[in-house]
């Protein structure tokens, strides 16, 4: 091959018209040999532009020899010289690549194109390329990759223990749990004890350096597919070989050791307790947000003290469903609750004495969990009162009758009154009636089919306030009840001054069934009578017994809600009984 470069002429390489057509375009076309040099034999004037460097400059310079140009990134030289030579080889007659160009003053990205010619200079084969910026598209896609890579880390890396944090860790288990036989994995939930307190006395960055820790403890214990992840705070979850609970028992036994060897030789230790559940997965259609659901289930429900090996542990299988509750679960899952619809308002009529029919219904909110199934309000609601969350649900319930009147009245339907419980919790907000009445007018359902049940403990021992509420319940059209007269607090001297509408006559009432004495049938009877004198509609409750019913419809009560009439229904079940198709 040729060393010494010619000194090219346009006659001989390039035709004369070619010449100035070139010159022409906006377009960076050169002429090399195939060299070692890629010795530059001739250029259109956009080559010289394109790299900033005139002509003569470019020459005096580089000789035009292009690795000389290329003498501070080597590398690019490397990646073109390479095509070049795979070109040759596998005889493709040309070659197309990027790569960067040190230009006058900056930096390109190039794209070359190059085209093999059959003309020979010197022994050397000639070659035409051109050259397109590709700057912005290569920038572009760097700084794509740059912000997927950005994404990738927000989206999968936790940020304290720079390990797995949920989504990844859910992806993660999923896979290896679908690929795995049934019964194959169960998920551990562990929880830090008192972590909180760490964290205020000590500090959060040596709070984080615990996480850390426990996570790089946890992660060193795992074996194969198994994994690891921070779900959130001071919770992990462990995918963990299900061999078994006793050995499953002996490895979190293990790991909690280990965790807590680096008090061995402290003066003061100090020990990082945990709560454990498991849950052996054996229902693989769960998602993942359940299948932790029921190992924190089981968590909440091991009830033992921390024990000298620094955890309590408890398996799903082993729970009592009858005593899932905790307070702190309830707590973590009633937003996703309310989210998920699981608050349902089932029905339960109310049957008219006077002729059997059906004279209305009360809505009673049943909490549908995927977990623990249906849960009685007994169970949240007392608890839901005391965090007030208890207002998001009753508005729920609400939301729940409006669309259920809506429909009948669009069905063209005759709709029966419906009565929603309203907590005391609605009168610490101000404008406690002004979310129901978006509701209410979001379904243009009228007032008077919908009737508040309020207790008198609504405003416990504030007679004035009370019938503001009422006052203020009237103006708007609803219709309001005294629900569970006489069982405890209700006196009779409520009733004188508070207008409400309907009493409903407390279980406790009806509780001895048929063999309640005459003294108990008098008292009924008298408050019954009272009802009547006030103007007041009255509503028995909790009776159970067919002897109660013939008994109240005797005394004039006006209506019966209770089992022996119907328990609470599912809506589509009420339906049914009221328009009986
Ligand atoms: P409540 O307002 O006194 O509702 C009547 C309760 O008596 C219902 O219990 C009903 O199922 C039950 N019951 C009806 N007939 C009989 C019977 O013949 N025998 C017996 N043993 N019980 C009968 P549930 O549905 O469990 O509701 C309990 C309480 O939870 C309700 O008592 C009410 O205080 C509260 N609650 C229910 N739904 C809501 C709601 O949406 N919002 C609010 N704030 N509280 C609600
Ligand atoms: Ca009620
Ligand atoms: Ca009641």
């Amino acid at each position: 091959m040729a060393h010494v470069p010619d000194r090219p002429t346009h006659s001989s390489l390039v035709s004369e018209g070619d010449s100035i057509l070139a010159d022409t375009l906006r377009l960076s076309v050169s002429k090399h040999k195939i060299d070692e040099h890629f010795t530059l034999v001739w250029a259109n004037r956009y080559y010289y532009d394109f790299i900033g460097y005139p002509k003569d400059e470019y020459e005096a310079l580089f000789q035009n020899r292009p690795d000389l140009y290329f003498a501070d990134n080597p590398e690019d030289f490397g990646v073109i010289a390479e095509h070049v030579t795979e070109a040759l080889e596998k005889n493709t007659g040309g070659y197309e690549c990027i790569a960067g160009l040190n230009v006058k003053g900056g930096h390109k990205w190039v794209k070359f194109v190059s085209t093999f010619l059959d003309e020979y200079v010197d022994g050397c084969q000639l070659s035409y390329t051109t050259m397109t910026d590709v700057t912005d598209l290569v920038e572009a896609q760097q700084h794509l990759e740059e912000a997927n890579v950005e994404l990738e880390r927000l989206a999968f890396v936790d940020p304290v223990t720079k390990g797995f944090n949920q989504t990844r860790f859910d992806l993660t288990a999923r896979r290896v749990i679908d690929q795995a036989e049934l019964g194959a994995y169960a998920l551990v939930a562990l929880d830090l004890k008192k972590f909180k307190l760490l964290n205020e006395i000590q500090g959060t960055e040596s709070g984080d350096m615990v996480l850390r820790f426990v996570y790089d403890r946890l992660r060193a214990h795992l074996d194969g597919d198994e994994c690891v992840g921070r779900i959130n705070a001071d919770a992990f979850n462990v995918l963990m070989r299900d061999e078994g609970a006793q050995a499953m028992y002996e490895r979190i036994d293990g790991m909690v050791q280990d965790i807590n060897r680096f008090n061995v030789d402290a003066e003061r230790p100090y020990f990082l307790s945990f709560t454990v559940g498991v849950y052996p997965i054996d229902d693989t259609s769960l998602p993942m947000t359940l299948v932790r659901d029921r190992a924190n289930v089981a968590r909440g429900s091991s009830k033992e003290a921390s024990n000298a090996r620094h955890f309590t542990c408890m398996f799903y299988s082993d729970v009592d469903r009858q005593n899932l509750l905790s307070e702190q679960d309830m707590e973590n899952r009633m937003h996703g609750a309310l989210e998920r619809g699981e608050f349902v308002a089932y029905f339960q009529p109310k049957q008219l004495l006077a002729d059997g029919s059906i004279g209305g219904a009360e809505a009673l909110v049943r909490w549908i969990d995927p977990v623990r199934g249906l849960v009685p309000p007994d169970d949240f609601v007392p608890y839901f009162e005391r965090n007030g969350f208890i207002i998001n649900v009753d508005l729920c319930v609400f939301e729940q009758v409006c669309a259920l009147l809506a429909s009948w009245i669009e069905q063209g339907r005759q709709p029966v009154p419906i009565s929603v419980n309203m907590s005391r919790a609605h009168l610490r907000e101000q404008d406690f009636l002004t979310p129901y009445e978006k509701i209410r007018a979001r379904y243009g359902v009228p007032a008077s089919l919908i009737e508040f049940e309020l207790t008198e403990t609504l405003v416990f021992g504030d007679p004035e306030t009370f019938k503001g509420v009422i006052d203020l319940l009237h103006a708007r059209g609803y219709r309001c009840s005294l629900d569970d007269f006489g069982s405890g607090y209700s006196s009779l001297n409520v009733l004188k001054d508070v207008d409400i509408d309907t009493m409903k006559l407390d279980r406790a009432f009806f509780s001895a069934g048929d063999d309640a004495g005459q003294r108990e049938w008098d008292v009924v009877e008298s408050v019954v009578d009272l009802a009547k004198k006030l103007d007041l509609g009255t509503v028995a409750e909790g009776v159970e017994e067919p002897g109660q019913a013939a008994r109240l419809r005797a005394i004039d009560c006006d209506m019966l809600q209770g089992y022996v009439f119907s328990r609470p229904v599912p809506v589509a079940e009420f339906e049914q009984m009221l328009f009986g198709e």
